[in-house]
């Protein structure tokens, strides 16, 4: 059953619907997980082994062996701040990001409704994704980009696996509504987060990150917030597993947003339940540059109701964390998932954050994601003849 989260109308599941036909709200799927966690077991460790609790058909499933990502203990760094810190790598998802996972159902439900066009607006990854389970599927996948704006290998993704680009020439807020309106007139199946089944499969990071501390929930989870899809799917996730007993508590989520493209931060900090869009969002961080989010209410919902909070971080907070991370841990992530960890650093010298809490950073997307501005924030490689004499003087004589 599909519920509207605002007034709670229902609808059937194989309705194609994004928003509630009565208020204008977002909508969200209701199912009851009523297997035991030991069904899990055994099972290769991808999306899927949690099958049971992912309302789609499992005969139409659509699926690049998603999920299952890495989950690192961060030691340095964690004593560092004085936590306790695990970070999920989300890309390390099959095209770089944890938009994967939302694809992967989003798809199968595509196959499921008979569909034969998909189409999403995009900062980047959500359209390398889509262009690559579409190709999977055998479906014809438009994608809306914000000119000049996405990032070199989330556009050389969603070309090369046969998207039809159109690179719109206004920012991302501006797309999607152009991609909606044409979903509203039923001429592709829109596969934003604002469908529900998007996130049914990000819910899944939840599911892990909770399986992955022995059945426990850390004390808080942070990553970075753009349309804010991600942290109400995470929120669902762990809820879920909460209420069907796996685990006895659960996490305060920590949403991360970019000065110049903070609208929930800011609803955050006035106790509202909606956010007044921010007109013009600007940040190095493309993936989370978004002045209007579609999800803002089930997110804030997630903040408020998880004891959670909500933070702003600089661009230049946001390369600095996603260096030391990289230099520290050997984890390469694209700047906006390096939102999570300047947001933690800034928490805790705040005092948000207590000593010794566990935490779960959230890493969203890979480092080659955006090869451009790693290669700027690095010295230039030096140029010399292989010349071991001159080498070794350079090298060594230091
Ligand atoms: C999509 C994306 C985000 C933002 O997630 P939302 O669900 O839009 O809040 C953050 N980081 C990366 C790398 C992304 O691709
Ligand atoms: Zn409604």
């Amino acid at each position: 059953m599909i519920r509207c989260v605002s007034c709670g109308a229902e609808y059937d599941d194989d309705e194609v619907i994004y928003t509630c036909e009565k208020c204008g709200s977002v909508l969200e799927l209701v199912s009851d997980i009523d297997v035991s966690k030991d069904v899990f077991d055994g099972r290769k460790d991808n999306l899927w082994k949690f099958k049971e609790c992912i309302p789609v058909d499992e005969t139409k499933i659509v699926s690049l062996d998603e999920g299952g990502t890495p989950f690192c203990k961060c030691d340095k760094l964690g004593d560092e701040l004085g936590v306790n810190l695990y970070v999920k790598v989300e890309g390390s998802n099959p095209t770089g990001s944890f938009k994967d996972r939302g694809m992967t159902v989003g798809m199968t439900k595509a196959m499921e409704l008979g569909v034969n066009t998909v189409g999403c607006a995009s900062t980047g990854n959500t359209s390398a994704s889509l262009a690559a389970y579409a190709a999977r599927a055998g479906l014809r996948c438009i994608v809306f980009l914000p000119s000049g704006k996405v990032a070199l290998g989330k556009l050389a993704q969603a070309m090369f696996h046969g998207a039809e680009v159109m690179s719109i020439n206004g920012n991302f807020d501006e797309a999607l509504e152009a991609m909606t309106a044409l979903a509203l007139e039923k001429h592709l199946y829109l596969l934003n987060s604002i469908n529900p089944y998007r996130l049914e499969g990000q819910k899944t990071i939840g599911y892990e990150i909770l399986r992955d501390l022995g059945w426990q929930a850390p004390d808080r989870i942070i990553l970075p917030v753009g349309n804010a899809g991600n942290i109400s799917a995470i929120w669902k996730g762990v809820s879920e597993f909460y209420n069907a007993g796996f685990v006895k508590d659960l996490p305060m989520m920590t949403g991360i947003q970019a000065e110049g493209a903070c609208p929930v931060t800011n609803a955050f900090k006035k106790g509202d339940k909606r956010v007044v869009p921010v007109e013009n969002p600007e940040t190095i961080a493309t993936a989370i540059r978004i002045g209007a989010p579609v999800s803002d209410i089930k997110a804030l919902n997630a903040i408020y109701d998880s004891n959670g909070y909500s933070e702003t971080v600089s661009d230049e907070e946001i390369l600095d964390a996603q260096k030391l991370l990289a230099r520290t841990e050997g984890i390469g992530v694209e700047p906006a998932s390096a939102a999570s960890i300047a947001g933690l650093k800034k928490l805790v010298g705040e005092g948000v954050i207590d000593k010794g809490e566990t935490i779960t950073c959230v890493v969203t997307g890979h480092l080659l994601k955006d090869p451009n501005t790693a290669i700027e924030a690095c010295t230039k490689p030096t140029e010399v003849d292989a010349d071991i004499d001159t080498l070794r003087k350079l090298l060594m004589d230091e």
